[in-house]
């Protein structure tokens, strides 16, 4: 099985390729790298042993698309490529619809053109909104708040279409809850741009003094210590769920839609404290006002990736912060 892996040098997708190639999948990877970099890749192929190819292309350059399409012999695509930033997203709104959603399209046309018609796609949990209750179940109601969850939506609802259009369709449509960690060997994880946007790798980023401290958002949530709670997942754990979703496609399911989550929720007091706990080092913190757009709490149900994908978690909380706090620790300037 060949696959196509696009936005395969970011942080989830270098992860899906250790496993893909792991487990004896063919991987193309194309990617701008317009938020990675390439000896992610080379690394991969450290970890595994195995060689994989690479395309630097950006998505909507239909014309690469479509010779790539033509010249390989593409089984199945697994489609991470996209802007993923919330706050950057209410900043350049335009940007993250033409990025995102101009790329799947291009993407589909050159799919449909070479009979390629296998997809899993990277939704997120941030598609549900504010959720009137927790654990939060696929069939929720569907409301993001701020473009770049709106940008998943309108993807979702396209391949939903093209799939009512013609029946010779797959399509998974994966909801990430809150990725975290790292490959255990240390050598690939996330890679932020700048000072991190999100809770992990901006902890991580005051364990080892390159920040003096964290800025907690809110401890006036209806929560049990006031602070956000959040469903954190070890990023191995959802990368294998890829391989799943690629099974679940070779029965010919039709569009499915899966949270991948734990279904375990934490604050963020509690994540100071087991990073605290597992790096030895402390970490400084003030609480500051809500962070705008956040809501109190979301962790998933994950029941349906369990019983129809076979999928559940292997890694807890303690392998989410060791691993982070390894490849943090090894890895202060990331892959520079
Ligand atoms: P990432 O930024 O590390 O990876 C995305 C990759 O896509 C990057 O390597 C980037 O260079 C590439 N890319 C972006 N636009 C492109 C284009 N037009 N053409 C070619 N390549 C392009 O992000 P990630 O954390 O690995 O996320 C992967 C996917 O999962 C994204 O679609 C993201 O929205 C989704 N997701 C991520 C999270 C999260 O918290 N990390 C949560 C839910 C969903
Ligand atoms: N958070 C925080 N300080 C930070 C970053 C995040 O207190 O510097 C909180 C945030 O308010 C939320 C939780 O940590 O309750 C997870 O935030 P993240 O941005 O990682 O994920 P998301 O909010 O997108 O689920």
């Amino acid at each position: 099985m060949h696959i196509l892996v696009t936005g395969g040098t970011g942080y989830i997708g270098s992860h899906t390729c250790v496993e893909l190639l792991a487990s004896g999948y063919r991987v193309t990877v194309i990617d701008n790298l317009s938020n990675s970099k390439q000896e992610a890749l080379h690394r991969v192929s450290e970890i595994t042993g195995c060689e994989l190819d690479f395309v630097r292309t950006d998505l909507r350059d239909r014309a690469v698309l479509e010779a790539l399409f033509r010249d390989r012999d593409f089984d199945a695509v697994v489609h991470f490529a996209g802007l993923k930033a919330v706050g950057e997203s209410t900043q350049i709104p335009l940007e993250y619809y033409e990025n995102n959603i101009g790329g799947t399209l291009t993407l589909c046309k050159a799919m449909t053109e070479a009979r390629v018609k296998k997809i899993v796609f990277s939704s997120s949990a941030t598609v549900y909104g504010d959720p009137a209750s927790v654990p939060i179940r696929e069939d929720f109601p569907i409301c993001p708040t701020n473009p770049y969850g709106r940008s998943k939506r309108f993807i979702e609802e396209i391949l939903q279409d093209l799939y009512r259009s013609d029946g010779a369709w797959n399509i998974v449509l994966l909801r990430y809850f809150n990725p975290v960690g790292a490959h255990r060997s240390g050598r690939i994880g996330e890679d932020p741009d700048g000072i991190p946007n999100n809770l992990l790798p901006f902890i991580a980023q005051v364990a080892i003094g390159k920040l003096p401290r964290l800025r907690v958002f809110g401890d006036d949530y209806a929560t049990p210590d006031g602070t956000g709670v959040r469903d954190y997942i070890h990023v191995t754990d959802l990368a294998r769920g890829h391989l799943k979703a690629l099974e679940k496609l070779a029965t010919d399911p039709g569009v499915v839609t899966y949270n991948l989550g734990t279904g375990r929720g934490y604050s963020v007091l509690e994540m100071v404290r087991a990073f605290e706990q597992t790096s030895g080092r402390s970490i400084p913190f003030e609480i500051v006002g809500r962070r705008l757009g956040d809501i109190a709490i979301c962790y998933a149900d994950p029941t349906l990736a369990r019983t129809e994908l076979d999928w559940t978690t292997d890694f807890g909380i303690e392998e989410m912060i060791r691993d982070t706090w390894r490849w943090q620790s090894r890895n202060p300037e990331g892959y520079e």
